[in-house]
């Protein structure tokens, strides 16, 4: 026996979350000129970081040698503030990955379950895994989340159940009937996490007030980010919304400073860019009529997405898909395969700027023209 193999079963059981291939290392390997690769692989925003979020992080620098504010005072009275909720139901998160990974560590342990859908975000079955808890996978209906079929895939045992909507890398979005159907028969000892990360995505006609939803089911935890339309990935910035029992409780899990002050200026004055992240709606809005149209011209199959990005179907087999995915890299365009989500032949494209989506489009053109 060496020391891991002390390591708990589980833990030498997870497979490695597989980010989407940096520009940089696809430079190394292909020897490309990195002014002419796009990264169209993580559903970052193409508009880059809003002005204001970026001269508040320059600002900032000022304080590193400091520890930042632990209990990120400023940051959570302006999200209670936007969002009509109490700062004690809120929760910062290193990202709303570290909201999904606190509520794991709260609220599951071995022997405990979670429920979640089939081509649901990876980072589900990750964070329950780490605890070695049980992760059931709900078959999918049309790529999308069957919410009865979740509601009674929950046992006894069952202790978190996530929903992501829209969900990636679908793009679906569940009914805000079915949701409400199943947050009222849900038994209230079971955490439902309400993954909204691509929220500030959805057109007028099917925003839906949430957050208003908490008053009713004390047993619901809303995540948000400031990841993808506020355009931070980089500093890693996410809350989630909830109960104040349940908050109290992550926040005495979560790392004292796990927001790190650089982060927490970025976000605070993203909030306030309302401008910013119209400009992103409308940019992706626009982005997602150029990148279906010309699809539907290939011929090609895809998930009608609510995100930012798109998942589109390569015919044939995986071969194929394995095919358009390096031939497209070698023409300087990173989209990500969907290979551990259960869909071997989709790849994902994020909606990029207009000359992205039309390096894009040419570039898949070529790279189907190359299968025959
Ligand atoms: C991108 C994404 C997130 C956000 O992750 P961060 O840790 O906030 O960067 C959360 N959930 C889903 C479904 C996502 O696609």
């Amino acid at each position: 026996m060496n020391l891991c193999d002390f390591a708990p079963e589980y833990i030498r059981a997870i497979q490695p979350y597989q980010p989407g291939k940096p520009i940089s290392e696809l430079v190394r390997e292909l020897g490309l000129d990195e002014h002419n690769v796009i990264k169209l692989a993580s559903n970052e925003n193409p508009l880059g970081t809003s002005p204001l979020a970026r001269e508040a992080m320059i600002n900032a620098l000022n304080q590193i040698s400091l520890y930042p504010d632990g209990s990120g005072f400023e940051l959570k009275a302006a999200i209670s503030q936007r969002y009509s909720v109490n700062t004690d139901q809120i929760i910062l998160g290193n990202g709303s990955n570290d909201i999904l990974d606190l509520a794991a560590r709260v609220f599951l342990k071995p022997g405990a379950a979670a429920v979640y859908s089939q081509h649901a975000f990876a980072v589900y079955p990750l964070v329950v895994q780490t605890i070695g808890a049980n992760g059931i996978s709900v078959p999918a209906r049309d790529y999308g989340h069957d919410l009865a079929a979740m509601l009674d895939a929950v046992t006894p045992e069952t202790r978190i159940v996530f929903i992501a909507s829209p969900n990636n890398p679908t793009g679906t979005l569940s009914e805000v009937d079915d949701l409400l159907r199943f947050l009222e028969r849900v038994s209230r000892d079971v955490l439902v996490v309400l993954d909204e990360a691509y929220n500030e995505y959805l057109p007028e006609a099917n925003k839906r007030n949430s957050i208003s939803w908490l008053k009713r089911f004390p047993n619901l935890i809303i995540t948000r980010t400031f990841s993808k339309a506020y355009g931070l990935a980089g500093v890693r910035v996410g809350f989630g919304l909830a109960h104040t029992d349940v908050a109290d409780l992550m926040n005495r899990v979560r790392q004292p400073f796990n927001v790190n002050s650089i982060g927490l200026a970025g976000a605070l004055a993203a909030l306030q860019d309302t401008e910013f992240v119209e400009r992103s709606y409308a940019l992706n809005r626009t982005g997602m009529l150029h990148l279906t149209d010309g699809l539907r011209q290939l011929g090609i199959e895809y998930i009608p997405s609510f995100g930012n990005f798109l998942s589109f179907r390569v015919e044939g087999d995986v071969a194929n898909t394995k095919k358009v995915y390096q031939s497209l890299l070698q023409q300087g365009v990173i989209v990500r395969p969907l290979g551990i989500y259960e869909m071997p032949q989709h790849l994902r494209v994020t909606i990029g700027l207009e000359s992205e989506n039309q390096k894009f489009l040419k570039s898949l053109e070529r790279a189907i023209g190359e299968l025959a």
